[in-house]
């Protein structure tokens, strides 16, 4: 065993079916007695239904949350959060509900409560992105990780299949990168492991039978473990590449993820031939691993390409500038002719460059 530090996160789970219903004894643990409900307007039902389960531990509601968490949403929120004298947030939904949460919490103290009903993980992250003025910055804080998170995997029945797909390929995206990343360590590349075998499973089932509980549990279990990775080690070259690729381009996050992640992990397997030998192994592939994502994500009828995104063929050339602009740590350097290759193929929806796998 080699030398490694390990971080544990200091949360609270909760995971299971009905367990919203938990919510409020959840709240009465804690010294919080006023709850501020949130999430996005397409979620406004299950977040007034939520508020209407806490009785008199409802201080008040907001249903404004959107993607990439914009500073005047925030504040908006912030100003009602106070007026209603809440102590604690109750965020529904996925990402952009969690991250409202996480943003009134970082500027207030206030304890978070969380329950996802998407896959990106960001409930089990001290890490908020927020948009000012069209510029997205991302800071790292203990105020902004949620102290206890509920995973109600009827939560997520009604996530629209083609939404459960590109969630849990972003999901998917956060334990391939861990298991490369610089501050690597058994438990997260375990947890990793185990989160690409569940969701590499659970998605075809999903596709196959959007309301079947127990791949919806899978799902939600895979989800989890990706958040925690992407919660307790730092990502690369793919989560930088959809950063700069999402905010020049104005592309959709979860899809960007899909279609940026088995071109990412091909251009890193050369570096971290192991990684890509464990995202095989977990996906029972007999190919490598960036082939076996790319596979995966066509079989789930997943978008291809960054074209069918919308993003310009002419965008090629500046994102590949973009990328390697500001140096980041990576397994393998930055080259900009290979990153541009890389971004041309994802454009088109080529399949990534195949390598054989290190064990053989
Ligand atoms: P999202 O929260 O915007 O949700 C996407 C859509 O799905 C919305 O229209 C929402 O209404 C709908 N939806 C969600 N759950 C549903 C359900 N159960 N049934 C029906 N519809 C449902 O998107 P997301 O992909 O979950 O999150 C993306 C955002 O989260 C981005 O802003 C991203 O930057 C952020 N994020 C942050 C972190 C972090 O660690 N800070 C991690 C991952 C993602």
């Amino acid at each position: 065993m080699e030398p490694f530090v390990y971080n544990g996160l200091p949360t609270r789970v909760v995971f299971g079916s009905g367990t919203a219903a938990n919510l409020k004894s959840e709240i009465e643990r804690t010294p919080c007695r006023r709850a501020f409900v949130i999430g996005g307007p397409q979620q406004a039902a299950t977040v007034e239904a939520i508020a209407a389960s806490l009785g008199d531990r409802a201080a008040g509601s907001f249903t404004g949350a959107a993607m990439h968490t914009p500073t005047d949403v925030t504040q908006t929120a912030l100003e009602r959060f106070r007026a209603c004298d809440a102590d604690c947030t109750v965020a529904i939904g996925g990402g952009s509900a969690t991250g409202l949460g996480k943003a009134i919490a970082l500027r207030t103290d206030a304890m978070q409560f969380v329950l996802p009903t998407t896959y990106a993980g960001s409930e089990m992250t001290p890490i908020l992105g927020e948009t000012e003025n069209g510029l997205k910055t991302t800071q790292r804080s203990d105020k902004i990780l949620p102290e206890v998170t509920i995973y109600d995997v009827d939560l997520t029945l009604t996530l629209p299949v083609a939404l459960s797909v590109t969630s849990g390929m972003n999901a998917i995206a956060h334990a391939v990168e861990a298991l490369y990343a610089q501050d690597r360590n058994p438990i997260t590349s375990v947890m990793a492991e185990q989160a690409i075998a569940a969701l590499g499973h659970a998605l075809p089932a999903i596709v196959a039978a959007p309301h079947d509980r127990k791949a919806r549990a899978d799902a939600l279990y895979g989800a989890w473990l990706c958040g925690m990775c992407l919660g307790s080690v730092g990502m690369a070259l793919h989560h930088k590449l959809c950063h700069v690729l999402g905010g020049s381009f104005d592309l959709p996050h979860a899809e960007t993820h899909t279609v940026i992640l088995p071109h990412a992990l091909a251009y890193n397997a050369v570096a971290a031939p192991a990684a890509d030998d464990v995202v095989a192994r977990a996906l029972g592939a007999s190919t490598d691993g960036a082939s076996a994502l790319f596979a995966l994500a066509r079989s789930l009828g997943a978008p291809a390409s960054l074209r069918s995104l919308g993003m310009p063929e002419a965008g090629i050339d500046r994102a590949a500038d973009l990328a390697v602009k500001n140096p980041y740590w990576n397994p393998r350097p930055l080259v900009r002719g290979a990153i541009r290759d890389l971004i041309a193929r994802a454009w088109a929806g080529e399949p990534p460059p195949t390598h054989p796998r290190s064990s053989q």
